[in-house]
């Protein structure tokens, strides 16, 4: 049997262009298991602290992370203003601290952040 935390990360994968509420991934799931919604919130944390989701968080949506990224990579979500679809670049930590100054910030020491983008996709500036 899928533990729940499977399932909502299969319910993602399912949606794959398509960023997800938390109220979305609840929707989906009644429809396989009746749950309580503190269920759907205890598996996205799981799964952001797996690295296997990230969240958007202009729009405090949900995606699945793509296959391809390292453990030391920074995640850089482009997001599209206008259809909400996005693409996901993974660089890595260290030259990403370098093109951003991250070792001359004072009051931050970032260990692990997260950057986000937004634009619009082809698709929409046309
Ligand atoms: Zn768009």
């Amino acid at each position: 049997m899928l533990t729940n935390d499977r399932i909502v990360l299969k319910i993602l994968k399912n949606n794959k262009r398509r960023p997800l509420s938390a109220y979305d991934i609840l929707d989906k799931f009644l429809r396989i298991k009746r749950i309580q919604p503190a269920t759907v919130y205890r598996s996205l944390k799981n799964l952001l602290e797996q690295n296997l989701v990230h969240r958007i968080n202009q729009s405090n949506k949900y995606i699945v992370s793509s296959e391809n990224s390292h453990e030391n990579d920074v995640t850089t979500i482009v997001v599209c203003e206008k259809c909400n679809d996005y693409e996901e670049i993974n660089v890595n930590k260290f030259k990403m601290s370098l093109a951003y100054n991250i070792l001359d910030l004072k009051n931050f020491d970032l260990n692990d952040f997260s950057v986000e983008i937004s634009s619009q996709c082809k698709n929409c500036k046309t």
